[in-house]
């Protein structure tokens, strides 16, 4: 899902965060992790297009789909079970756990906006990722149309 859109879920869920629980730091941490969460494609763009880093370039590749290889480190189901365990086992820490909430449906808008395949959904697991060999085309296959229709 584009920046504008995560901008508004994560702004919305950490001010309702805030309004109902009246802790910064949940609100904080929740707005942190939904929208820097996404810093993780800058690694992508980087390992496969070296340096400098153009911001141009960056979201012309993000948006065009043309990575050959998507590890996406902060992009995992598996961080949310981490996060769960650590939420509960530090007493519900608000910075645990509203990294926990921005992380969770930074996770769920990129999935259910990215990919309408059900099957897909296991794209967004790293241990997934990594059977695969991080292969673009393999894991986002409906997103592959979009990368090929660039390139010329
Ligand atoms: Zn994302």
């Amino acid at each position: 899902m584009k920046l504008p859109y995560h901008a508004v879920a994560t702004v919305t869920i950490s001010g309702i965060l805030y309004m109902t629980f009246k802790s910064w730091g949940l609100a904080v941490s929740s707005f942190i992790a939904g929208i820097f969460i996404d810093l993780d494609h800058i690694i992508d763009y980087l390992r496969e297009n070296g340096r400098p880093f153009k911001i141009k370039n960056f979201f012309r590749i993000c948006h065009q789909c043309q990575f050959n290889k998507v590890i996406l480190i902060w992009h995992g189901w598996e961080w949310i079970g981490l996060l769960a365990a650590a939420a509960w086992l530090t007493d519900w820490n608000p910075w645990i756990t509203g990294t926990l909430i921005g992380i969770t449906q930074h996770l769920l808008l990129d999935a259910i906006n990215s990919i309408p395949d059900l099957k897909s959904l296991r794209s967004y697991s790293l241990i997934w990722r990594w059977k695969k060999d991080f292969d673009f085309d393999t894991l986002f296959p409906k997103m592959k149309n979009i990368k090929y229709r660039y390139i010329k």
